[in-house]
């Protein structure tokens, strides 16, 4: 949002701060309309307030529609985290974890990934505070656009092959970068490998 708007109160401290000196969240629902929902400033947050909740909560105050984030479970995980994905995954590949799944379950899943990108030596979408960067497909309004997101997320990478483990962002992702992109589960059957 940062990024996109240069302005404060397009963030989640923007969002708390508007808060606690009295504005509704009709007054802030601009600002909000542009959260997509990641979940990644409950893990920035120093005083560790559940931001999450309280954007959720403001949204509906405002009357905003619902984000339906499509969190990945156990399953799902396990998949993430088979051995034939280390095995397949090559140094130019781009591998784009599931940023909401990634940040409800930070704490059993950062050292994974940490490790699967230092065995493979693939890029994958973590900020340098170990943080995932979303894509942000699929949640595109007035006031966030998705292909400025992903343009981001592609600056100063490179890579020959894209791998998502949210099938939804495959299509969007192949158009945008021009790239094969392959879902998780055809890594595992070897596909592509
Ligand atoms: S949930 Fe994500 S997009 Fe929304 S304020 Fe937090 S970090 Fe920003």
């Amino acid at each position: 949002m940062w990024l996109q708007h240069r302005e404060l109160r397009f963030s989640a401290q923007g969002y708390a701060k508007a808060m606690q000196h009295g504005a509704t969240a009709s007054e802030i629902s601009e600002p909000l309309s542009a959260c997509i929902q990641c979940g990644a400033c409950n893990l920035l947050c120093p005083a560790q307030i559940d931001l999450l909740a309280m954007i959720k909560t403001c949204k509906k105050e405002a009357g905003l529609p619902k984000i339906e984030t499509e969190r990945f479970d156990q399953d799902c995980f396990t998949i993430a985290s088979h051995a034939a994905i280390q095995q397949n995954l090559n140094a130019d590949d781009f591998y784009i974890i599931d940023a909401t799944a990634f940040h409800a379950n930070y704490a059993q899943r950062v050292e994974y990934y940490e490790a699967l990108r230092q065995a493979t030596g693939c890029s994958i979408n973590l900020d340098l505070q170990r943080i995932a960067i979303p894509t942000g497909i699929n949640h595109d309004s007035d006031t966030f656009n998705s292909n400025k997101q992903i343009e981001w997320l592609f600056q100063g990478r490179v890579f020959n092959r894209i791998i998502v483990e949210n099938k939804k962002e495959q299509r969007h992702l192949a158009l945008i970068s021009g790239k094969e992109v392959i879902h998780i589960s055809e890594l595992i059957r070897g596909k592509n490998a």
